[in-house]
């Protein structure tokens, strides 16, 4: 109980001084705290603790904690892979998709979604190192499938995620998160409204916030090392 609730308050003070050291507005990084494969007591003992998004990569494993849930008034985001089969139970369960990497999971999405829940917000995942087994799209699909994406109905696009190959030197993390943030300014200039970079986890969130990222994806750091 009190270490998910102490892990909290020093991630806390972790942004905190990390958006000062940046020189960054107090509070315009936001925690996603990444809950896969914990269980739903976890997350509720983070949620008394205060915290309200939380992110899920397997839809199964996810919605049996969302409906669990129930009314605890939490926001839910998708940051796995997404199959075309799995669509559905996003668009009815989920906030927030991270990972859209293609068109046809965006169409599905911008069909399946249920009117009364609202607009799904949705980051394009880009593929910043090009590694062959990790999802997104290439930086030079990038702006095409933006523009496709933003025109749909029912869902929202708010801007791009990453998740680069693995570096241990801060300035070397930098790179991948400065050419996301780039990526954005560029689809910015051509009209788009794009007000989110999802960047950064539990071994490179400092650099990511010192890129820009709005958004950063916490689950070791806060609910210790996963079993798997
Ligand atoms: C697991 C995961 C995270 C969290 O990673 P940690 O290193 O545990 O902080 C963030 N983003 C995605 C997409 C993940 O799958």
């Amino acid at each position: 109980m009190i270490r998910v609730t102490e892990n909290f308050r020093k991630i806390h003070d972790l942004l905190a001084a990390a958006e000062a050291r940046a020189g960054r507005a107090p509070g315009s990084v936001r925690l996603l705290a990444v809950s896969k494969t914990r269980p739903l007591e976890r997350v509720l003992e983070l949620a008394a603790a205060g915290q309200r998004e939380f992110g899920e990569n397997v839809v199964q494993e996810a919605v049996g904690k969302i409906e669990s849930a129930g009314d605890a008034d939490l926001v839910w985001h998708f940051i796995g892979h997404l199959q075309s089969n799995k669509t559905r139970d996003v668009a009815e369960h989920f906030s927030w998709v991270h990972s859209v990497d293609r068109i046809k999971i965006a169409r599905r999405l911008s069909r399946q979604r249920p009117r009364l829940a609202g607009d799904l917000d949705v980051c394009i995942q880009v593929n910043v190192d090009a590694e062959a087994d990790k999802s997104g799209v290439s930086f030079d699909n990038l702006p095409e499938l933006a523009t496709e994406v933003a025109e749909l109905p029912r869902i929202r696009l708010r801007g791009l995620m990453c998740l680069p190959a693995v570096r241990e030197e801060f300035d070397e993390q930098r790179l991948p998160f400065r050419r996301l943030r780039e990526a954005r300014d560029t689809l910015v200039d051509r009209g788009l409204e794009l007000d989110t970079l999802s960047m950064g986890m539990t071994n490179d969130f400092e650099a990511a916030i010192h890129e820009g990222a709005t958004i950063v994806r916490i689950g070791t750091a806060l609910f210790g090392e996963r079993d798997d």
